[in-house]
C-alpha cells in the first residue's frame, strides 16, 4: 500500500500511509488508539475506500471496493468485533464455507458429509475443539476466531489480517493462535496482526510497523529494531534515559 489517505468528515486520519506486506512473513503493525491502525487495515478489507494513494498486489494495482472483492484477491480479515461475520442460525461447518454457501445451496446435491469433513480438517488445523454441527452461540469468543481463520484457510488466502486477535483471549488460547499464525506464515501466507502487547510482536514478528496519528513512523525488519526505538516511535519521543 502506498501513501494511502483517508479522510473522515474533512478529518485526515492516514496521511501517506506505506504498507509493504510480504507472503511468508508475520508483520505488526503498532501505534496508540486512534493511530489508524484498524482504518489502514479496512480499505486493505474492502470495507473503507481510500481517498488517494494506491494498493499493489503482486506487481499490479488493484482497486479494492467492497469486502468480496479483497476476499476474492486473497485477502481476509478477522475483526475484533467476530459475531459480525459470523451467521448465529447457521453451524460452524456452515460458517466455515459460508463465502461458497449460496452456491452450495443452490446446487442439487450438497455432499455434506465430504463438506464436514473438511471443516473438521479445518478445525483441527487451528487447533479449534468443537464440533462442526455445533451452534455459532455457543462457542467461545477464541473458538469464533478460530472458526474465521479456518473459513480464511478454506478460501486459501494469501493475506490472513488480524485486529487485535489476542486482546480477548487467555494466554493458552493467546499462545494456540501464535501456532496458527506461525504455521500460516510457513505455508506462504502473510500474516498482519495489530497488537498492544509488545512481548508477542517480538517474539512473532518478521517486520514491525508503527503508526503515530495516521502517519508510518517506522517500519522493520524485527532483527534490525529494538524494543525501545518501537516504544519511542509510538509515542513521538525519547525514552528517558537510565541512570548509569
Ligand atoms: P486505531 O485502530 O489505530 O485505534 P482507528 O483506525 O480506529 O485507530 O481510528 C483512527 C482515527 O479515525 C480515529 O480518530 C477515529 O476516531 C477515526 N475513525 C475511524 N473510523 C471512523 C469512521 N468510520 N468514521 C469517522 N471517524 C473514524
Ligand atoms: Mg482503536
Ligand atoms: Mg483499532
Amino acid at each position: 500500500m502506498n501513501k494511502i489517505i483517508k479522510n473522515f468528515s474533512g478529518v485526515q486520519v492516514l496521511k501517506q500511509v506505506d504498507l509493504t506486506l510480504v507472503g511468508g512473513e508475520i508483520h505488526a503493525l503498532l501505534g496508540a488508539n486512534g493511530a489508524g491502525k484498524s482504518t489502514l487495515i479496512k480499505i486493505l478489507s474492502g470495507a473503507y475506500s481510500l481517498d488517494d494513494g494506491e494498493i499493489i498486489l503482486d506487481g499490479h494495482e488493484v482497486s479494492i471496493s467492497s469486502p468480496q472483492e479483497a476476499k476474492e484477491l486473497g485477502i481476509h480479515t478477522v475483526y475484533q468485533e467476530v459475531d459480525t461475520a459470523l451467521i448465529p442460525t447457521l453451524s460452524v461447518a456452515e460458517n466455515i464455507f459460508i463465502d461458497d454457501y449460496a452456491n452450495l445451496k443452490s446446487s442439487f446435491f450438497v455432499a455434506w458429509k465430504d463438506l464436514y469433513s473438511r471443516a473438521e480438517e479445518l478445525l483441527n488445523r487451528v487447533g479449534a475443539s468443537i464440533s462442526v454441527k455445533a451452534n455459532i452461540s455457543e462457542l467461545s469468543l477464541s473458538d469464533k476466531q478460530l472458526v474465521l481463520v479456518a473459513r480464511a484457510l478454506a478460501q486459501e488466502a494469501k493475506f490472513v489480517i488480524l485486529d487485535e486477535p489476542t486482546a480477548p483471549l487467555s494466554v493458552t488460547e493467546s499462545e494456540n493462535l501464535y501456532r496458527i499464525m506461525r504455521q500460516l506464515k510457513d505455508s506462504g501466507v502473510g500474516v498482519v496482526f495489530i497488537s498492544h502487547r509488545l512481548a508477542e510482536v517480538f517474539e512473532l514478528s518478521d517486520r514491525i510497523t508503527v503508526l503515530r496519528d495516521g502517519q508510518n513512523v517506522s517500519s522493520e525488519s524485527k532483527s534490525e529494531t529494538s524494543m525501545n526505538h518501537v516504544i519511542e516511535a509510538m509515542l513521538g519521543q525519547a525514552l528517558v534515559e537510565e541512570f548509569p
